[in-house]
């Protein structure tokens, strides 16, 4: 009886409802057009809505605000959605033939990207070489990135275009290795209609997660594919869009604040980096990696990330600061104490705070900063024999989310693209290999939805289940709350009134 829902009418959705306000669960809500226009009994709602309203039963089934995820890379993790995958081929002839299947279809000059090859799943047991390339494109830019994200082939086209500060480049065998495989969207800028498809790849994907809202970590070009998206009628999420630190100057001359836009689409702040990651120990720590002599590496002097602090905050713009090793928090606690106006009106915020001391936590909630943490990463790496163990000298004291919270911290849970699931992340977290990690469900869902909502100044629009907000709304498959909900799955996404993911 819904799937003719056409939001112009009233929609009541029964089942679980929980709304991360203080009527807790109730029964029902009601949708008309892209807000939701009642919340309670079912009874009551149904009495109130003129005309016949369609009802959808959910039964059992959990109803929550549409997921926001708070740091998302969504045309990065598009691009690749939409690279030709190599990862089901037995041979390299096989690989070779699908490659020059994609150059047919693109138009002439287009760069073309395929990855996850594995050579030593191929009959053939060897790369591709740049001959081989140059044989299937001579009109394109070819690039075929390795399973391990480390390594590349291109074709002579492709190394024309690869400029000379980039490093471990072989020209002469078309061999690409570190860092211009792992820029290669930098490498290699991605076409308007690329971008597009990505972005429209990645909405679906967000979709498919239950997820209404991004705060998203942009360049210049995505703010570009998000209008003309929404342009067309296709933005169907809510973006936040943060710029790189950089644009600080142009932002500014033009008078462009944090907040600017609209419920659709958002300028969020700047984002800016203080150290590197924990795997490839450019994190910044006060003790030496396992095994080894190295801590790691600050990018800037503590003047210099103070003068950062100053100009975002005189600019009226809200900072995304990367800080993942304790050093780094460190430095950053230390800028923001110097160069923000105390109860940090703008919202100013850490994104990462993995490996924070104790102390460190305590002045984070003395200067009022957020943070922005991905719990992802304790199911990717916090495990036994993970990378964490691999790399860092004590091992329980990372993502420690039920410290943090213990302390009255805000934290806002996001994806980092890795991967984009606020359910993986929420099963991370609540189920983390040590206490000091894990939170409670409830206040986890809290932390993808009202806290996150918090961190992009609209909690007043979005984040909770509440007459009056946007209809963005995540069906689950069961009652998440429940013993034994491992298997929980997205049903359905509404997103402003409108059903747009339907398992
Ligand atoms: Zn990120």
């Amino acid at each position: 009886m819904v799937e003719n829902y056409d939001q112009s009418g009233s929609l009541i959705l029964r089942g679980r409802v929980f709304t991360m306000e203080e009527d807790g669960q109730v029964e029902a809500v009601l949708i008309e057009g892209r807000r939701m226009a009642g919340v309670g009994s079912f009874e009551k709602l149904q009495k109130r809505t003129r005309g016949k309203p369609k009802i959808l039963d959910l039964r059992g089934r959990t109803i929550l605000p549409g997921f926001i995820d708070s740091h998302t890379h969504l045309i990065g993790m598009g691009l690749e959605e939409i690279r030709l995958d190599l990862s089901g081929t037995h041979s390299l002839a096989a690989a070779l033939e699908m490659v020059s299947e994609r150059v047919r279809g693109s138009a002439p000059g287009e760069v073309i990207i395929a990855v996850n090859w594995d050579e030593s799943l191929w009959k053939e047991k060897r790369a591709p070489t740049k001959e081989e390339l140059d044989r299937v494109a001579h009109k394109n830019p070819l690039i075929l990135r390795r399973v391990c994200g480390h390594q590349a082939v291109a074709n002579v086209k492709a190394l024309a275009l690869i400029g000379k500060g980039w490093k471990r480049v072989d020209r002469t065998r078309g061999i690409l290795l570190e860092d211009v495989c792992l820029n290669l969207d930098d490498v290699f800028p991605p076409s308007r209609d690329q971008l597009l498809s990505a972005l429209k790849a990645a909405i679906g994907r967000a979709h498919r997660k239950g997820v209404t809202s991004v705060q998203d970590m942009a360049k210049p070009s995505h703010l570009w594919a998000y209008q003309r998206l929404r342009q067309r009628g296709e933005l169907k999420i809510r973006a936040y869009i943060n710029l790189p630190f950089a644009e600080e100057k142009r932002l500014s001359e033009l008078g462009l604040e944090t907040g600017f836009g609209d419920e659709l689409l958002r300028l969020g702040g700047l984002k800016a980096f203080a150290d590197g990651s924990i795997g490839a120990k450019t994190a910044a720590l006060f003790s030496p990696y396992r095994g080894g002599k190295t801590k790691g590496l600050l990018l800037h002097s503590q003047k210099a990330i103070i003068e950062m602090v100053k100009r975002g905050e005189d600019g009226g713009h809200q900072l995304l600061i990367h800080a993942i090793g304790d050093r780094a928090i460190h430095q950053v606690l230390k800028a923001y104490e110097k160069g923000i106006t105390s109860s940090n009106p703008l919202r100013h915020r850490i994104e990462h705070f993995e490996l924070a001391r104790e102390e460190d936590m305590e002045e984070t909630r003395r200067l009022g900063i957020l943070l922005s943490m991905q719990p992802n990463f304790i199911g990717n790496w916090s495990k036994p024999g993970g990378m964490y163990e691999k790399r860092l000298p004590r091992l329980r004291e990372n993502n420690q989310f039920g410290l943090i919270r213990e302390k009255g911290l805000r934290i806002a849970l996001g994806s980092d693209c890795m991967p984009l699931s606020p359910l993986y992340g929420l099963r991370s977290v609540i189920d983390a290999p040590f206490p000091q990690q894990r939170l409670g469900i409830e206040e986890a869902l809290r932390m993808y939805s009202l806290e996150p909502a918090y961190f992009s100044f609209e909690e007043e629009i979005k984040g909770s289940i509440k007459e009056g907000k946007l209809a963005d709304l995540v069906v689950l498959s069961q009652d998440i709350f429940k013993e034994g909900s491992e298997g929980t799955e997205v049903d359905m996404t509404i997103w402003g009134g409108e059903i747009v993911y339907r398992r």
